[in-house]
């Protein structure tokens, strides 16, 4: 199935996605696709509803910052602690493309809780800025774009930045 990435204001974005029940071949091929898009885009990490597949579903590319790729799947992806504030920084986003914007309330240390591929529990500790990818991505999963996320000042810029690129 060929599969796009829906872009903000698309209220689909707004909509808080559903756990995945079982692994199976239709996750595995979600995935396989999520990864094709996030790389062809060059992205760093996907959730699945901005694919409009409405699950509980992250990939992040663990090798952003430099290299080849490697990419983690997180099924049913949950925070179980949060640790220190992050220092300000942009973020963007495919579903926001042109669009960066300095978000305020990260974490810099972060424990996560998913289901790999094989359906194992994984617990991992994240740091810095691939903790940032999966804060944002979950985000997607509750529905929340980095942009809601964006101080006053930031939003302002983002208005304009909308009215000049219709
Ligand atoms: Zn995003």
């Amino acid at each position: 199935m060929e599969y796009k990435i829906l872009t903000y204001p698309d209220k689909e974005l707004k909509k808080v996605s559903a756990p995945v029940e079982k692994i199976d071949d239709e996750i595995v091929n979600i995935i396989k696709s999520m990864s094709e898009l996030m790389l062809k885009n060059n992205g760093i990490g996907l959730a699945a509803p901005q694919i409009a597949i409405k699950k509980r579903l992250i990939i992040v590319n663990e090798k952003a910052l430099g290299g080849d790729s490697k990419i983690i799947a997180m099924i049913n992806p949950q925070i179980l602690s949060y640790e220190r504030f992050y220092e300000e920084h942009d973020e963007g986003c495919l579903s926001v493309p042109g669009f960066y914007g300095k978000v305020s309330d990260r974490r810099r240390y972060i424990r996560v809780k998913y289901l790999d591929l094989e359906g194992q529990e994984q617990e991992v500790d994240i740091d810095n800025f691939l903790s940032v990818v999966v804060q944002h991505e979950i985000d997607h999963l509750n529905g929340i774009l980095f942009v809601d996320r964006i101080n006053f000042v930031e939003k302002l810029r983002f208005k304009k930045f909308l009215k000049e690129t219709k």
